[in-house]
C-alpha cells in the first residue's frame, strides 16, 4: 500500500475541466516531483489532493483510507500539508508568531526549537523581522518550517524554488533532503528538472492535466532529450 495513491482523479474550477484523470502514488519516505509546463496541471493537482478544487472525482486515498468525500480540513488533519507557491506566511507577523500559528493536527511535528537547528537564519531573524520583511528564500524557508510544524507527515509543496537566487535554491535543496532524512514524504511541483533531480527519488511528467510519464531520478540523464521536449526547454 502506498501512502498517497491517486487514480483518475478529475477536477474542475467552474465549469473549466483542469484534471483529466490523474494516476500517481507516492511511497512512504520518498520525494517526488511533478514536472511540466505552465498550466499543465501540477498545481492542480496538488489542490484537489488537498481538496482546494470547486469539484474532484476519482480516488486519493491516503494510508489506504479515501480522502475523495472528505473537507480540505479533514485531509488535513489526516496528516497532509499544503505549503502553496504564495507561501501563505502572515506579514505582519514576526518568524516566531508564524511559527507559533499553524493548528496541529497530528503528534509529532517539530518543536520551535528544532524548526531553528534546522533552519538557522530563521534563528538569526525570529523576533526582529515581520514576514514582509524576509527576503524570498528566507520566506519559503519559513512557509516550509510553519507545515513542518503541524505534524503532517506527507508535504505537498508547490515550486519552493520560484524566484529565487541558485544560492538559495541549493539551501532549499539541502532543506528537502534534510526533511526527508527525517522521514517526511514529499509530493513536489517544480518546473526545473535540474533542481527536482538533486532531491529526488523519481518524477512525473504532466501534460494536460494527465500524467504522461514516470521517470526513476537515476534514468534523468538518459531521459534528457524527452524532458526538454515534455518541457519545452
Ligand atoms: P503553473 O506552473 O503555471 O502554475 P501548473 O501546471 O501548476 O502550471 P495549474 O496552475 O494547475 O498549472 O493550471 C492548470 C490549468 O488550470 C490552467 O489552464 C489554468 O489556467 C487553470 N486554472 C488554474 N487555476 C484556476 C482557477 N482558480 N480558476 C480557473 N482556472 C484555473
Amino acid at each position: 500500500m502506498s501512502m498517497l495513491e491517486v487514480s483518475g482523479l478529475n477536477a474542475w474550477y467552474g465549469e473549466s475541466h483542469i484534471l483529466h484523470g490523474v494516476d500517481l502514488n507516492v511511497e512512504e519516505g520518498e520525494v517526488v516531483t511533478l514536472l511540466g509546463r505552465n498550466g499543465a496541471g501540477k498545481t492542480t493537482t496538488l489542490k484537489s489532493i488537498m481538496g482546494l478544487v470547486g469539484r474532484r472525482e476519482g480516488s486519493v486515498k491516503f494510508h489506504g483510507a479515501e480522502t475523495i468525500g472528505l473537507m480540505p480540513n479533514l485531509i488535513a488533519r489526516a496528516g497532509i500539508a499544503f505549503c502553496p507557491e504564495e507561501r501563505g506566511i502572515f506579514g505582519s507577523l514576526s518568524v516566531t508568531e508564524n511559527l507559533m500559528l499553524p493548528p496541529i493536527v497530528a503528534p509529532g511535528g517539530l518543536s520551535v526549537d528544532e524548526i531553528y537547528t534546522l533552519f538557522p537564519n530563521l534563528k538569526e531573524r525570529a523576533m526582529t523581522a515581520h514576514g514582509t520583511r524576509l527576503s524570498g528564500g528566507e520566506q519559503q524557508m519559513l512557509a516550509i518550517a510553519r507545515i513542518l510544524r503541524t505534524g503532517a507527515r506527507m508535504l505537498l509543496l508547490d515550486e519552493p524554488t520560484e524566484g529565487l537566487a541558485p544560492v538559495i535554491v541549493q539551501q532549499i535543496g539541502r532543506t528537502i533532503r534534510e526533511i526527508k532524512s527525517r522521514g517526511f514524504t514529499v509530493l513536489l511541483v517544480e518546473q526545473n528538472f535540474r533542481f527536482a533531480a538533486t532531491v529526488a527519488d523519481r518524477h512525473y511528467v504532466m501534460e494536460r492535466g494527465k500524467i504522461v510519464d514516470r521517470i526513476e531520478n537515476s534514468q534523468l540523464e538518459a531521459n534528457m532529450d524527452k524532458l526538454h521536449e515534455y518541457l519545452g526547454v
